[in-house]
């Protein structure tokens, strides 16, 4: 069966029907009224629209949904992973694989149908993490749900003698299964050796990097320019990632631009985090805390892959989250002023190109990688966050929340500003 969206909005507001082919994994034709045929199944998108799917380039399954078994009291990064390694060497395989399920499940409902997860490696968890998310990676390809990247995320230190059991680990990881290497620089002594060491893991595989990268109030420390420095050095061309760059955030203007200048040339894509950067950053400023959030619009000026991700959800590094795509939006436009359009970009396309993966549009011959979501307009849904939604994933209806009873028709909503 093909599937048949009718009567939608796209994302400039026109009227438009979507036809799926789960034979082809594509979109099959697009018009304002197209005729059913007997192959479609038929679904109802009236006052809603279809956009293409979201996706989580950095999500955490493996932590997810644990806050109340790793309490953080103090609420800060330095708290968060206290709590985190004093309770990971309980982990087993299948703890971690029914949390990260659960997770992933979530992120599908809400219309994610590609997430890139970051699995601890390192002391006291070893591979576990990596095995059980192999397991979830399997499954979800099997059933045809979404697809899942794995970043093996070793522990610090990944230099000097201290660091050679770690990078064995990371080595490890990558020939277990893990698709990109990872880690995280700033917390390491040397955090330019750090970015080096993982390089060096990445080309050894054939495989990407995404670091975690100058999470950090920290003006001093701006480990993302040696990134992109040695990406250009090296000829390195598997893909690299920068999450977080909260220190890039507090430069003034005049380095954002530079540093978005050399990212830009390097092709190192930016994942912004806003939702655990807002919860972690600044704890001890009670007057006029920072937001933690990177550069984004100096990023954009300069023609970086932007991308914006949920990372921690209901863990010790941020209690809250509901895993949407929607509510990361949210954020950036609150909290990063971007336009809605702008900000669902970057947990779109943005996040689709950081992440390696072909882009999508409402267009014949698109991978077919779609939301439907109630709302007169995208501003409009993103300020919803509306459970009502179908995802579609390789042209099939993967997940199908409908709200019903309470739903009053959009018409009768007074319309809404257009936000340019
Ligand atoms: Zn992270």
């Amino acid at each position: 069966m093909t599937i048949l969206l009718r009567g939608g909005v796209d994302v400039s507001g026109e009227r438009v029907d979507v036809r799926c082919d789960p034979t082809t994994g594509r979109i099959a034709a697009v018009g304002p009224d197209l005729t059913p045929a007997p192959t479609d199944a038929l679904l109802d998108c009236f006052d809603m629209v279809i956009l293409p799917a979201p996706a989580e380039p950095h999500a955490h399954l493996d932590k997810a949904l644990s806050a109340a078994a790793a309490p953080n009291p103090a609420g800060d990064l330095e708290g968060a992973i206290a709590a985190w390694h004093a309770y990971r060497p309980s982990l087993t395989e299948e703890e971690i694989l029914g949390r990260a399920r659960a997770a992933a499940h979530e992120l599908i409902a809400h219309g994610t149908t590609a997430i890139r997860t970051h699995v601890d490696v390192g002391p006291g968890i070893g591979l576990r993490g990596i095995a059980a998310l192999r397991t979830l990676r399997e499954e979800l390809a099997e059933q045809r749900l979404a697809q899942l990247q794995i970043v093996a995320l070793i522990s610090p230190p990944l230099t000097g003698p201290e660091g050679e059991e770690n990078r064995m680990l990371l080595a490890a990881a990558l020939e277990a299964g893990a698709d990109i290497a990872g880690g995280c620089p700033h917390l390491d002594p040397d955090p330019v050796a750090a970015t080096a060491c993982a390089l060096d893991a990445a080309e050894a595989a054939g495989a990407p990097v995404d670091l975690h990268t100058d999470e950090t109030l920290n003006p001093r420390m701006l480990a993302v320019r040696d990134l992109a420095r040695m990406v250009v050095e090296r000829g390195f061309v598997t893909g690299a990632v920068a999450s977080h760059c909260v220190a890039l955030g507090v430069q003034p203007s005049h380095v954002q631009e530079t540093v978005a200048r050399e990212l830009a040339e390097a092709g190192v894509a930016v994942v912004s985090l806003p939702q655990t950067n807002l919860y972690l950053q600044a704890r001890g400023d009670a007057v006029a805390p920072a937001r933690g959030i990177t550069a984004i619009r100096a990023l954009l000026d300069a023609g970086c892959v932007v991308a914006g991700g949920g990372d921690n959800v209901r863990d010790p590094f941020n209690c809250v989250g509901r895993s949407d795509a929607l509510e990361t939006a949210a954020l950036l436009v609150a909290a990063a002023h971007l336009t809605p359009e702008e900000a669902y970009e970057l947990v779109s396309a943005g996040a689709r190109a950081a992440m390696g993966l072909p882009a999508v549009a409402l267009v014949p011959g698109s991978p077919a990688e779609l939301m439907a979501v109630r709302g007169a307009s995208l501003a409009d849904a993103i300020a919803r966050g509306s459970e009502h939604r179908y995802v579609i994933h390789a042209g099939r209806c993967v997940a199908r929340t409908e709200v019903r009873g309470a739903l009053a028709p959009l018409s009768t909503v007074p319309s809404h500003p257009v936000f340019t």
